[in-house]
């Protein structure tokens, strides 16, 4: 076929595995990363250094699986420490770096590189976190997977933050100290009675509008 481009046949797959915490997407990345270490393909795992949890430099589950990683500060970093050799790549908690993780997760694909990440789709408040909405959206595969809610155990899809008092900012590393799976039934964020009462009176507000616009039409 004259001009037709088969480049892109060799390019790599971008797959994402998102979910709340305690959902095991960890536990997940490292049962991809073990399989494609038996396959003997070059992998190399990558952390942002904010979250060092369990350990500085391993990426630990919950259940204590664990997998030497290499704590990076900013997304760039990867690209410096990658060897021409890696086939792989896997970063967890990737929603806790940069906006250039984006072009950074792209470069590595158009390389042929299999790039695996694993994150929080959405943070306590149910808001969308950092770079997660457009990763999602590039990936070539995505797996949402769900927890076990603390209260009912039912499936849990959100992260519920337990300490509100200290702080009400989106980045708080922490574990069960702070958070707990939660279906959306008992996840009863303190944003969600914001919403609804933003919402009701926004509501109210465009009522009292619309009865001085009508009086005033009567006029
Ligand atoms: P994530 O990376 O999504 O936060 P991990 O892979 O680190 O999750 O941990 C998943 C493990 O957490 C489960 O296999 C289980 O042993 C443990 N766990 C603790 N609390 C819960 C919960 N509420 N629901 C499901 N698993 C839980
Ligand atoms: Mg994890």
């Amino acid at each position: 076929m004259v001009g037709y481009n088969t480049g892109h046949l060799s390019s790599g797959v971008i797959e994402v595995v998102c979910g709340p915490m305690f959902s095991g997407k960890t536990e997940e990345l490292i049962r991809r990363v073990r399989r494609s270490q038996i396959a003997r393909q070059k992998t190399q795992i990558f952390k942002p250094s904010i979250d060092d949890r369990y350990h500085k430099t391993n990426v630990v589950s919950h259940s204590s699986l664990s997998i030497e990683a290499m704590p990076v500060k900013r997304s760039m970093d990867i690209l410096g420490h990658l060897y021409d050799s890696t086939r792989v790549v896997a970063i967890d908690e990737v929603q806790f770096f940069d906006e250039f993780i984006i072009p950074v997760i792209r470069k590595l694909a158009r390389r042929g590189i299999r790039v695996i990440c694993a994150g929080l789709d959405q943070d306590f408040k149910g808001h969308s976190f950092g770079p997660m909405p457009e990763l999602l959206c590039m990936a070539d595969r995505v797996d949402k997977i769900q927890a076990i809610c603390t209260v009912c155990g039912a499936a849990a899809s959100k992260t519920y933050r337990k300490n509100l008092e200290e702080s009400e900012a989106q980045i708080l590393v922490g574990e069960s100290d702070l958070y707990e799976a939660r279906c959306s039934a008992h996840w009863d964020s303190h944003e969600q009675d914001q919403d609804l009462l933003a919402f009701t009176l926004s509501l109210e507000s465009k009522a009292k509008v619309e009865e001085a616009t009508h009086k005033e039409g009567q006029l």
